[in-house]
């Protein structure tokens, strides 16, 4: 059983009260206030949701799956409670009018919202570094990197918090912060969950997911947040069913290019552990390879930048949020405003994708890119006519030194490896511990599955795990 049913069959059947899980929650995120995984707690606001659903069930009415379950969220989803900043100055004053649609049917289940977790600003980078507001720290060691964007929530789920939060990923912020932290992130097929309320970063990738310590709680999250929703067009008609039977005998392909040149031979050998462990199982492993893999990060680094600069657009000082005081023009709002408001890593994706989607060099890159783009698509494609599942490892290294990167962003790129390569391809992937370095830091494993495979994918993981 997940950590979820425990608490909802506690609190349904008395023996803890909403209020005191949201109390519990509390403490512990004041008790890890140095990790700095949250930008806001919500104290007040939990406390009085608590109060409410605790005088639901006393009255004997159904509060929902999810009655009493604290949980965090990442700051780009919006909500009408505390405030919405996408971890940037330029939202630093915005108050959603609000709740993305995830945040509506969680709440809707009788979960509540204790906090808002920190991220890279506009969920720009793979460290959380990139937060206009400071780091988020790695639970296993203070001097490294959360991962990221979901940093934050990695953090809140690890640190033991809250049994769930929720992230956003567009290539790899749930996965790779997930497996920084030893903890569980399940980025669904694209077009599963309603992205609606969410602060879009690139349009073509990004999803929504949670970060949990079991599957099994993941696979009740899905549940709820999976289907259609008539304010974003592009979530597929419902699909999603919590698998109840076990697969077996399974045909699972290794990705040669995931356990190759440039990854930690630690985490190779956690691999192929791993690998090991499939085969006792029953399970058939064998190598395959996914040539594409190598310009997976180049094609990302087009395509992505492409599409933020175009979201990013709407931040102008005059919509929302923060307004330069100093303009003296209109010109002056709009450049000063976004000057202020977005960290460097932020300018430097806005000046990318405008210049590959300029008259110039749209066909050189932004064109380039996406015909690649197909290109790897067809080899998953032609994989996943095999082959039900692909693994490897989810990121080439553990968690690195705060500042390590510094002035380079191009490191922080590389980490994305084996990330970007199901988010540009809309596929389904889970990172699930599997164990740690000799210096004691997580390491995790990346299944990989065919769009709309998500049971499958979770009931395979769920197996594992146990
Ligand atoms: N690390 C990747 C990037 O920097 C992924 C970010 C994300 O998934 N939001 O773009």
């Amino acid at each position: 059983m997940g950590e979820i049913l425990k608490i909802v069959e506690a609190v349904r059947s008395g023996k803890s009260s909403a209020r005191a899980e949201v109390e519990k929650a509390i403490a512990a995120a004041r008790a890890n206030e140095k990790l700095h995984a949250f930008l806001e707690v919500l104290e007040d606001e939990a406390l009085v949701r608590a109060d409410e659903i605790d005088a639901r069930i006393a009255r004997g009415e159904d509060v929902g799956r999810l009655a009493g379950v604290p949980y965090a969220v990442k700051d780009n989803y919006l909500t009408t409670v505390g405030h919405t900043t996408a971890a940037a100055q330029i939202l630093e004053n915005f108050e959603s009018p609000i709740n993305a649609t995830a945040i509506e049917r969680l709440n809707n289940e009788g979960a509540i919202l204790i906090g808002k977790t920190n991220l890279d600003a506009f969920a720009h980078g793979g460290s959380t570094e990139n937060s206009g507001y400071g780091p988020t720290h790695n639970v296993a060691d203070f001097d490294r990197v959360a991962g990221g964007s979901s940093g934050g929530s990695a953090v809140a789920v690890a640190a033991g918090v809250v049994p769930f939060a929720m992230g956003s990923d567009t290539g790899g912020s749930i996965r790779e912060p997930a497996s920084f932290n030893g903890v569980v992130g399940y980025k669904p097929t694209y077009g599963a969950i309603s992205r609606y309320g969410v602060v879009a970063m690139a349009s073509s990738t990004d999803v929504l997911g949670p970060l949990t310590r079991t599957v099994a709680d993941a696979e009740i999250l899905m549940e709820i947040l999976a289907g259609q929703d008539g304010r974003d067009a592009t979530v597929h008609p419902d699909y999603y069913k919590t698998e109840t039977v076990v697969p077996k005998n399974l045909k699972i392909g290794l990705i040669e290019e995931y356990v190759g040149e440039g990854v930690d031979p630690e985490i190779v050998a956690r691999t192929r552990e791993y690998v090991t462990k499939l085969t006792e199982m029953g399970h058939s492993v064998s190598n395959v390879t996914l040539p594409m893999a190598k310009y997976a990060i180049a094609i990302y680094y087009i395509v992505v930048p492409a599409e933020l600069s175009s979201n990013l657009a709407r931040y102008d000082g005059v919509r929302y949020g923060v307004r330069a005081k100093d303009a003296k023009d209109l010109e002056g709002v709009y450049s000063l405003s976004r000057d202020i408001g977005f960290v460097p890593e932020n300018k430097r994706r806005v000046m990318i994708g405008s210049y590959v989607l300029s008259s110039g060099y749209f066909d050189a890159y932004y064109l380039q890119a996406q015909k690649a783009r197909t290109l790897l698509i067809q080899e998953f494609d032609k994989l996943f006519a095999e082959y039900d599942f692909l693994i490897g490892p989810t990121a080439p290294e553990t968690a690195w030194k705060i500042g390590a990167h510094a002035g380079d962003p191009i490191k922080d790129y590389l980490a994305d490896l084996m990330t970007t390569p199901p988010s540009l391809a809309g596929l389904p992937a889970i990172s699930i511990p599997n164990g740690e370095s000799k210096n004691g830091l997580p390491i995790g494993i990346q299944i990989i599955g065919p769009q709309k495979s998500d049971a499958r994918l979770l009931a395979f993981a769920k197996e594992v795990e146990k």
